[in-house]
């Protein structure tokens, strides 16, 4: 059984939606969601989640969240506040070597930073908590705020200077049990963007590694909002083809593209070259950050061995954006039903008439109490902007209560996936309430 929807009046939004977006906003996923009032900008490339915002941001991490717990993380935060100390071990502390650092400092003179990343600090503070064999692996995660002095920010929400990360990390006894568990977050990772709605554009990378691991893996989205250049090796019949990742079908970041890289992998000829965005990525850092920062357990016999690390990256707010550029037409956003704000939009149109008020109530009623979540526009508008304002916004399913449908019986439903590709496209249908509660429910 459900719990009761979180569900709520669309009156008490203090949001309002905008007709133009503001004229130094160029990217499209930062016009429409501020336009539709889920965000707003409080400088360049940093922005504020207002209430529909956040709630779309929570169903991302939600998903997240869910998928990193069946494969055995442990989610904990960890402070932003960086100490230098334990970056100049792993020699990331100087600006030469990272240049997106915001860093400020103490009473005391004493320099602090605010992390981009938590690699270092984690890996300190796991010295207290493994010692043994018996103490590995392990696999912390957090969704935490990162900075990062970004020199572009034009991409909306895909590249902010805060944003949260979810970041997990995965310390192993070696190579081969970091293996098992690497390939266990690349299904992760693909759940996720399934989940999300991206899938079907949505490629396994090939990307530089660094020092330590021949490759790393991004998990690239095709969109011409992407920052990157992806060469896909897919054919041409099936690029884009079905709703879901084929993991099958990889791409290769064009920073490392070679013809020996292409043999290596042993791809045929046939490759599309497409503009996408790094959703995810995951790493194999092997020993880099325990042998620079003293993580060592003791093994069956005794001997003192370094941890073998893996770090594993997403932005829920780059992922959110991305499903805003991807899933969305002239008229709005159109979410996917896991990531919606809310399932309903309930439009109430002619609520002056007590009937209808009456009808709109009794159906806000159900659906809460049927564990549906529902924004009810129960503001005294004309019909057209309430259509509008819905288009924009996005919401799946519309479900319209009038005049006209308290004559017919039958409640308005429309889906709002219209101008998307075949099988997403709009429909309206006409149901009861119970047709509409078993549906939903
Ligand atoms: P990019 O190559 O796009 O600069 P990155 O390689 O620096 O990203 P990581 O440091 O590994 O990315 O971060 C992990 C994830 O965090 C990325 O895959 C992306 O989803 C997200 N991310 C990175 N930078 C930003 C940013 N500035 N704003 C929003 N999300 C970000
Ligand atoms: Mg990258």
């Amino acid at each position: 059984m459900k719990g009761k929807g979180n569900s709520m009046r669309q009156s008490q939004l203090f949001t309002k939606t905008r007709r133009e977006a503001p004229r130094d906003e160029v990217s499209k996923n930062a016009q429409l969601l501020i336009r539709a009032g889920y965000i707003h900008k409080e400088m360049a490339g940093v922005y504020d989640f207002l209430p529909l915002g956040l709630r779309t941001f929570e169903k991302v991490v939600g998903i997240i969240r869910e998928e990193m717990n069946k494969i055995g993380g442990v989610e904990l935060h960890l402070s932003a506040l960086q100490d230098a100390e334990v970056w100049k071990k792993t020699d990331r502390w100087s600006d030469d070597k990272v240049d997106s650092w915001f860093k400020t400092k103490l009473k005391s003179g004493a320099e602090v930073g605010l992390g981009f990343t938590h690699e270092e600090p984690l890996t300190a503070l796991m010295r207290e908590y493994i010692a043994s064999y018996k103490d590995l692996p392990t696999y912390p995660y957090q969704f935490q705020t990162k900075f990062r002095n970004e020199e572009r920010a034009k991409s909306g929400l895909m590249r902010t200077r805060e944003f949260v990360m979810k970041d997990l990390y995965s310390f192993s006894k070696d190579e081969a049990e970091h293996i098992v568990f690497y390939e266990k977050v690349k299904q992760a990772y693909i759940n996720i963007f399934n989940r999300v709605g991206i899938g079907n554009k949505t490629y396994l990378t090939y990307a530089s590694g660094g020092t330590f691991s021949k490759f790393s893996h991004e998990f690239q989205t095709v969109t011409d909002a992407g920052e990157d250049t992806v060469r896909i090796y897919v054919h041409k019949d099936d690029y884009g083809k079905g709703s879901e990742m084929n993991p099958a079908h990889v791409a290769i970041n064009k920073e490392i593209y070679t013809d020996d890289l292409k043999k290596d992998l042993s791809l045929g000829d046939d490759f599309i070259e497409a503009k996408a965005i790094e959703v995810g990525n995951i790493f194999t850092l092997s020993t880099r950050f325990s042998e620079a920062l003293g993580l060592i357990y003791k093994d069956e016999s005794g001997i003192e061995v370094p941890v073998y690390m893996g770090s594993y990256g997403i932005g829920p707010a780059r992922l959110m954006a991305t499903v805003a550029e991807l899933l969305s037409d002239e008229k709005g956003l159109a979410w996917s039903e896991a990531v919606a704000p809310f399932a309903v939009h309930l439009v109430e149109i002619g609520g002056d008439n007590d009937e209808v008020k009456k009808e709109a109530t009794e159906l806000y009623r159900e659906l809460t109490e049927a564990g549906i979540d529902v924004l009810w526009d129960d503001r005294d508008l004309r019909a057209g902007e309430k259509f509008a304002d819905s288009d924009l916004l996005g919401i799946p399913l519309r479900i319209v209560v009038s005049e006209k449908t308290l004559a017919a019986g039958k409640f308005e439903c429309v889906h709002r996936a219209s101008g998307l590709p075949a099988g997403r496209q709009g429909r309206t249908e006409h149901k009861s309430i119970s047709e509409l509660l078993g549906q939903l429910t």
